[in-house]
Order: structure tokens, then sequence, then C-alpha cells
């Protein structure tokens, strides 16, 4: 199963996609002068790589890639994510599609990666179906979890974590090109000093 470093990254890049969905998406950019951070789509951005990351947490409840890897808990991350953001006076919609967007990268990536420890894959259709999927293609290496900083596991780590920038590297840097352009007018359109980002 792929690392945190490359799932983080698919799930910022689940955020910068949803941003190129036509609509109320001024509020996701900054002027061309703003930080780096500001342009990225500040801590929503961020957010979605938790978001994307965070189904591993499973691994301190002894019960890995059952419930937390499935559409079940997708739909879920959605709906918590609509209630926060009406209450933040956010577009519900857009936001519910960003967290479970970065949320479901989590389940494709792991779908496609290599996985040595049985049962393999994740429950990805719970709670409508129990059974185990995996794609059986290897795309993404098996990291080491147990004794991950011994030094053998560092190693199959740092291998694992290269390969992934590898194959998500380039999608993200797409994606964030694309964006650039998609909300180039929105950008265009704030002062250089506007810190509300509207
Ligand atoms: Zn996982």
């Amino acid at each position: 199963m792929p690392s945190s470093v490359g799932h983080a990254l698919a799930g910022a890049a689940a955020a910068w996609c949803a941003d190129l969905v036509p609509g109320d998406r001024g509020w996701r950019t900054a002027p061309p002068t703003a930080s780096w951070y500001r342009r990225a789509g500040n801590g929503l951005t961020v957010l979605c790589a938790g978001v994307a990351a965070a189904p591993d947490l499973d691994l301190l409840f002894g019960s890995h890639r059952r419930f937390t890897h499935s559409v079940g808990a997708v739909l879920l991350v959605g709906t918590v994510a609509a209630i926060a953001a009406v209450r933040v006076r956010r577009p519900a919609i857009r936001v519910a599609l960003m967290c479970a967007g970065a949320y479901a990268t989590h389940l494709l990536l792991d779908w496609l990666a290599a996985d040595s420890i049985p049962p393999y894959g994740l429950r990805a259709f719970w709670p409508f179906s129990n059974t185990w999927v995996i794609s059986g293609w290897d795309l993404f290496r098996q990291t080491e979890r147990r004794h991950f900083l011994s030094r053998p596991a560092i190693w199959i780590n740092l291998q694992a974590i290269a390969q992934e920038l590898v194959i998500v590297g380039p999608v993200a840097v797409a994606v964030w090109l694309i964006r650039v352009k998609a909300l180039a007018r929105f950008s265009a359109e704030m002062p250089c000093g506007d810190h509300s980002a509207k």
C-alpha cells in the first residue's frame, strides 16, 4: 500500500481538480503576488491532503482497510464536509465534492498498489458488499509499516515514496497548471492587497 506522502499529494490534486468545476470558486484562489499557500487554496487544500491520508489511521485500531477504506466512508466524509461548509458559509456541494474526492483517491491508490498481507486489497464497496478488492496491477510499492525506523524499512519506504512521486507528481503538476489557467480570471479580478479571497 502507498505511503502517506503519495496519498497526501493525490488529495491535494483532487482538491485542485474540484476547482476546475465551474461555479462559485473565486474564493479558492488569490492574486499572482500572493503566497503559494494562498494560491494553492489555503487550509482547505491542506485539509484535503490530510483527508486523503487519514484512512490509514485505522492501523492504530487494528482494523486496517475495512470500513475506513470504503465508499461508505467516502459518503460520510462528504456529508460531514457539507455540514461544516454550511457552518462557515462556503458552497456545501463544492466542499463536499472536494473532501469526498480527496478521500476517494486513497481507495484508488490502495486498489492500484501491491499488497503482500492477506486479505489483499480493501473493502471498497462496504456497506453494499464485504468483498475485498484489488487491481493486481501493483502500480505502487508495498510500504513497510512495522519497525519503520529500521534501516531496511526506511530504504523500502524511500523507494516507495520516490515511485509515488514519479507517478502522482506529474498528475498533480498537470492539474495545478490547468487550475492556474482556469482560475486566472478570478485572481486577476482581485486587488493585490486583498486578503479576503472572496
Ligand atoms: Zn490505505
